[in-house]
């Protein structure tokens, strides 16, 4: 291990001195360790937290004006478009993700910095309404010292849609990336120095969640904590948030209903259900994770599903032809197949896959995996976060809204029908965050996107992105003269 690499923490414009304490990042798709990075301790947290309170209290950033907030943001954007390349590999490299998967992401996103660059730069206050002289100004100013904590998915994607709104909007950020994929995250500080960012606004600092994660949010000197991962985790960080009155933002888990109606071509819904479920080999919340089916069309669907889903081409994530890459780690494999077995157990049908596989004799790689099953099963109700796609027969349109809407999660949606009237009426009646017509997986950063339910609580994208990371101050004006209040024959002493 000593020959690895070593990513240390991005604190105050540097690499921090290495903590004495370190975890590996392994390369899934071959098991082989790619570099280690820091198990933050409390102490260096909480030091990390106080030093950066003293930045937002003292600025410069907190109280940039805003085209300059925005001249950083966008000079970050083409710094990183200049060195997507760089980045992509390293994606690759610790996610598992095909390499055609991660350019196609990774092109995009210095959109988000343009997009939250151009927000802070043309946002505007208001004056409200109010009785009398008076006149009520409203600003929205930054909340402080923010944590972000991000999962391992989409490493860069996410953490660049909570980066990019906390800073435009003038915060201090803390982004604690996950301990299996920290490594792009590290490298974007160096990026933002390089654009202009003060020292010290953006801190990234590595370590379990159990651990570091769990420090930083314990702080009670944070202003916000952004989270994106899984349902327990929330609920763990919540429970102490909420003791500190820390405001959360939660992208979590989702069982996202793919809906198909007769009048869709079957080869464009065969189509449709291979891009929602198996992108990133079924790991994003988003994954297409349950085809309702309309039994009009089921039969064909199902055959031709089997046929194309064989066909997928899994290898090594490097190789520009591999279509499905690795899955994160062994316990991931180790789900999908206890999400299998319990499957068959309910009576369920594997259509195809339903195994570990190995491209290289190592790694953690598990077929695409197509299950004949009833909406109640444990694989419809449930995240698996990984290839194992529950394919549901339906009897009519009623039937698919109900069994779409029948989990504990809200997150995406989508319909694919040729009917316009149909798309409209389904997609008021699903219960989601999200929904796609004749679409799966779409995003952009001006488009909100969060979940209902057990899916989340706000946004990321988009203008309520933005404004959850800033607070709202009234200053209130009164340009008459004050009445006396204590005078007895004053009518009306009071106004506003
Ligand atoms: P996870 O919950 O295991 O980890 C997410 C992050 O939380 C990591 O950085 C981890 O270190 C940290 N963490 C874990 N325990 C913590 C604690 N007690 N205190 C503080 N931090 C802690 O999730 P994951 O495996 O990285 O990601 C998968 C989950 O994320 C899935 O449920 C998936 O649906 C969800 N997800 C949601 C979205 C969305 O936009 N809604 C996007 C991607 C992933």
């Amino acid at each position: 291990m000593s020959n690895l690499p070593h990513i240390s923490n991005w604190v105050d414009g540097t690499h921090a001195a290495a903590a004495s304490d370190r975890l590996v990042v392994i390369n899934p798709a071959d098991e082989s360790p790619i570099a280690t990075v820091d198990a933050t301790p409390h102490a260096t947290v909480d030091e990390i937290v106080s030093k950066s309170l003293v930045t937002f209290k003292e600025g410069p950033w907190s109280r940039a004006e805003a085209s300059d907030r925005f001249a950083v943001l966008v000079k970050a954007a083409s710094l990183l478009r200049a060195r997507i390349p760089e980045f992509v590999e390293l994606e690759v490299r610790q996610t598992g993700r095909p390499i055609r998967e991660m350019r196609a992401q990774l092109a995009r996103i210095p959109e988000w910095l343009e997009y939250f660059a151009g927000l802070a730069r043309v946002q505007e206050g208001a004056v409200t309404p109010f009785k009398g002289p008076v006149v009520n100004t409203l600003v929205r100013l930054p909340l402080g010292v923010v944590a972000q904590i991000t999962p391992w998915n989409h490493p860069l994607l996410i953490s660049m849609k909570k980066i990019g709104a906390a800073l435009a909007a003038g915060n201090v950020v803390i982004v604690k990336p996950s301990e299996l994929a920290p490594l792009s995250i590290l490298k974007l500080g160096a990026l933002f120095k390089e654009a202009g960012l003060p020292d010290g606004t953006l801190q990234i600092i590595s370590g379990y969640g159990r651990d570091t994660g769990k420090f930083l949010c314990e702080n009670s000197h944070l202003s916000k904590i952004d989270i994106t991962g899984g349902l327990a985790t929330y609920k763990a960080i919540a429970s102490v948030a909420s003791q500190n009155m820390i405001p959360i933002t939660a992208e979590l888990g989702g069982k996202a209903p793919v809906c198909i109606f007769p009048s869709m071509d079957v080869q464009q819904a065969v189509k449709a259900s291979l891009f929602a479920s198996f992108i990133a080999s079924g790991q994003t919340c988003v994954t297409g994770s349950r085809l309702l089916v309309h039994m009009e069309i089921y039969d064909d669907f199902v055959n031709l599903l089997q046929k194309r889903t064989k066909a997928l081409r899994i290898g090594a994530p490097t190789d520009p032809k591999t279509q499905i890459g690795a899955v994160i780690n062994k316990a991931a494999v180790e789900r999908c197949t206890a999400f299998v077995s319990q499957a068959v157990e309910e009576g369920g049908k594997i259509l195809c896959g339903g195994k570990a596989v190995t491209v290289t004799g190592k790694g953690f790689f598990f077929e695409p995996t197509i299950i004949e099953t009833s909406s109640t099963s444990h694989l419809s109700c449930n995240e698996v976060f990984g290839p194992v796609i529950a394919v549901i027969r339906c009897k009519d349109e009623e039937e698919i809204i109900n069994i779409a809407n029948g989990t504990s999660f809200a997150l995406g949606a989508s319909i694919w029908t040729r009917d316009f009237t149909q798309a409209h009426r389904v997609s008021q009646k699903i219960d989601a965050g999200i929904v796609w017509i004749n679409g799966h997986h779409l995003n952009d950063p001006s488009s909100p996107w969060g979940g209902f339910k057990e899916s989340g609580i706000g946004k990321e994208n988009g203008r309520e992105a933005y404004e959850s990371y800033t607070r709202v101050k009234s200053t209130v004006y009164n340009y008459g003269i004050m009445p006396e209040w204590f005078d007895d024959e004053a009518e009306n002493a009071r106004y506003g």
